[in-house]
């Protein structure tokens, strides 16, 4: 579990930039990254609905 990796990819997501960026890691090490990435470059407000939405865009590796 702990070494079952994840993918965050912004193809997935709606985004003006057309941001074509792909984090894999472990769930622990991709979520707050992701979740980073979304406030600072996507201007996401950091909020429970956010991590939810994110953690749900995950897809394995
Ligand atoms: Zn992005």
């Amino acid at each position: 579990m702990a070494s079952k990796r994840v993918v965050s990819d912004c193809r997935l997501l709606p985004s003006e930039k057309g941001c074509t960026l792909v984090i894999a890691g472990t769930e622990n090490e991709v979520l707050p990254v992701a979740i980073r990435h979304a406030v600072d470059d996507h201007g996401e407000e950091d909020t429970p609905e956010l991590r939810a939405h994110m953690k749900e865009m995950l897809r394995e590796e």
